[in-house]
């Protein structure tokens, strides 16, 4: 056996089977966003704040497949799990509760 190469494999299913949900629930909402308005005006004001929390989720959506395209991209050049500032490698239950972290505990506190 070569090294201490922590198998991802199970990882990174996990990841793009939740970036394809994100991606699916950032569809809906820009469906929804591109919806016409209603023709009642205080429907029109109620739609537009609706949009505008809708915006606001859809950029949380896209943050987080942001965080999560990258990871899987370190996942794929083995740099996946190493701390990017100290270079220690990043504990394995921080990457179970935060898959996308890219330091390790000491350097993220
Ligand atoms: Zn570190």
């Amino acid at each position: 056996m070569e090294g201490m190469m922590t198998d991802y494999t199970a990882l990174a299913e996990r990841l793009r089977a939740r970036l394809a949900e994100l991606a699916g629930r950032s569809e809906r909402i820009e469906d929804d966003l591109r919806g016409a308005l209603d023709a009642d005006y205080a429907e029109q004001a109620s739609e537009i704040a609706d949009d505008e929390a809708l915006e606001e989720v859809d950029a949380v959506l896209q943050a987080e497949a942001g965080q999560i395209g990258a990871a899987l991209m370190r996942i794929e050049n083995g740099t996946y799990g190493t701390c990017g500032n100290c270079g220690e490698t990043i504990a394995p239950a921080r990457l179970e509760a935060e898959p996308a972290a890219t330091r390790c505990i000491k350097c993220a506190a």
